[in-house]
Order: structure tokens, then C-alpha cells, then sequence
């Protein structure tokens, strides 16, 4: 069991092979970036950092790679710890986009939010989003590469994520283009609260209905749009970053889901929806 977006286990079982074959992954030198939609990766790590830096982000840069930085943003605050991870799937990019709308929103200052101390990795694979390809430029899906961290991108990121610690909340943007409707994983350590879940359908429900069953992504639904996900890896050696959080003791994740054969606006306005959800289910402490 791992949250996952495609491909399904017969491609994430093959993600071994190409380790093997293609270690030391250093990423490739010359990326012309594709354009998804209204998504242009030269374009976005400079309007993340302007909106950022404006609402009193601090940048870290996690590392560097052939199509630039992985960057970490953070700011301090008093409550809940709340970690926001996406583009760690290049060819996903409502994900990123919801994250920078947000940012050029003022969620992050807003009454209800401000004082959450707040860590966004808003481009974990620039060079898999330069390219417009689900793994990096060397072909490797680096959210199945958690455990072994084989690649440089993780190994930076598992080192970063260590110095900074683990958050209350981790919510992680990624989409699907098998489904027609929205749906999440959620992994939860403590108290079951279903309500949370029924929140996150009902604020994206003006742009996706919830993923019907009788199974979404290989897994069989707790109800619709819903994976109630132990914290163990389907394949134990190709962790996702939830599996990895969630081993490393952070009590709740949940991993959105939007389908990427629907126009990128409301895949956008549908993670902005349940990020934000997910934020007000949160105890103020
Ligand atoms: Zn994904």
C-alpha cells in the first residue's frame, strides 16, 4: 500500500530495474522546457519567489540541478506545523500552479492560517517539470525512490527534510490521468476523523465530484474519493514521500489527486480547495 498517482504497480516494480541500470542519476544537461499548458517551468520558480518573499517566506535551497534549484520556503510560526509538497511529478503541474496561486492569494497570510509554521516544497523535480515527464531526466520517479534514495533530487531532499523535522500536517499535490474525478489518500497515524474527509470532498465538489469505487488507483476505497491508507509501502522498497513522513512520525498526510485529462484551471482551483480544507480541520493550537 503507498499513495501513488500513475503508474500502477507494474510500472512502479519496474522503477528497480532502471535504478540499477541508471545509477549515479545525474540529471541530463540540456532541457528545452516543454510547455503544459499554462504551465512554463521557466517561468515559475521566479513568480513562486516574488509571491514568497512578499508574504515573508524564507528560501532554502535544497539542491541544485541542470534545470535549477529544488527550493524549500518557510516560515515560522506558533501553529500547526503544516509541510506542502508537489512537483515531484513533472508532468503534473496543477500541483505547483495551486501552491503559487495561493501564495499570489495571500492564503498563507490569512487570519485563519498565518500563524502556522509553514515549510512548501513547491518544484521537488525541476527537471522532470522542465521536460514535462512524470520522473526526472533520467527517467527515474522520485517519489518511489524514498527508501533507497538513490537519486540525488531525494537524497537532498531526505537530508533537508531531517534538519527541518516533521510536520503535524503533510499534504501532497499530484494528479491521475486515469480518473475522471478527484480523490486522496490519507494516511493517519491517530484518531480517525471522517469528517476531515468529508470536508475535503465537499470543497472540491464544485470542480471534480469524488473518484467513484469499487477501486481508485488499485485500492479499494474507504468510500468514494477516499483511500484510508495504512502507513506501509505497497512495493517496500519504493517508498512515496506520504510513506516516508508517515514512517518518520508525521501523524497525518493526505495526498490529492486531481484527473489531468480535465482543463488545468479547475485541477488548480481543485487542490487550492482541499488544501485549504484540509488546513481548517487542523486544531489551532
Ligand atoms: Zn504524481
Amino acid at each position: 500500500m503507498n499513495p501513488r498517482c500513475k503508474p500502477k504497480n507494474k510500472d512502479a516494480q519496474n522503477a528497480g530495474t532502471a535504478f540499477a541500470q541508471r545509477l549515479p542519476g545525474k540529471a541530463g544537461s540540456s532541457i528545452i522546457p516543454a510547455m503544459q499548458g499554462d504551465f512554463h517551468w521557466p517561468d515559475f520558480l521566479p513568480a513562486f519567489r516574488e509571491a514568497a518573499e512578499h508574504d515573508g517566506f524564507l528560501r532554502t535551497v535544497i539542491a541544485e540541478t541542470s534545470a535549477g534549484p529544488i527550493e524549500a520556503w518557510l516560515r515560522r510560526g506558533s501553529g500547526p506545523r503544516v509541510y506542502l509538497s508537489t512537483g515531484i511529478h513533472g508532468d503534473e503541474p496543477a500541483g505547483p500552479l495551486a501552491l503559487l496561486d495561493l501564495m499570489k492569494g495571500g492564503f498563507f497570510s490569512d487570519p485563519e492560517f498565518r500563524h502556522f509554521d509553514w515549510a512548501i516544497c513547491p518544484a521537488l523535480n525541476p527537471t522532470g517539470l522542465a521536460l514535462g515527464t512524470r520522473g526526472n531526466a533520467d527517467g527515474i520517479d522520485l517519489n518511489r525512490d524514498y527508501w533507497n534514495r538513490h537519486t540525488p533530487e531525494i537524497a537532498a531532499h531526505v537530508a533537508w527534510l531531517e534538519s527541518w523535522g516533521w510536520p503535524d500536517l503533510f499534504l501532497s499535490l499530484h494528479e491521475d490521468s486515469d480518473t475522471s474525478g478527484f480523490y486522496f489518500y490519507e494516511i493517519n497515524l491517530r484518531e480517525d476523523q471522517p469528517q476531515r474527509a468529508d470536508a475535503i470532498l465537499a470543497a472540491v465538489s464544485p470542480w471534480f465530484p469524488a473518484e467513484p469505487g469499487p477501486e481508485i488507483d488499485g485500492h479499494i476505497p474507504r468510500g468514494p474519493g477516499w483511500i484510508y491508507h495504512a502507513a506501509e509501502a505497497d512495493l517496500p522498497e519504493h517508498w512515496p514521500e506520504a510513506i516516508y513522513l508517515s514512517k518518520s512520525g508525521c501523524p497525518l498526510s493526505f495526498t490529492f489527486e486531481t484527473p489531468s485529462s480535465a482543463p488545468l484551471a479547475p485541477r488548480t482551483a481543485a487542490h487550492r480547495a482541499a488544501i485549504q480544507a484540509a488546513c481548517k480541520q487542523l486544531p489551532q493550537a
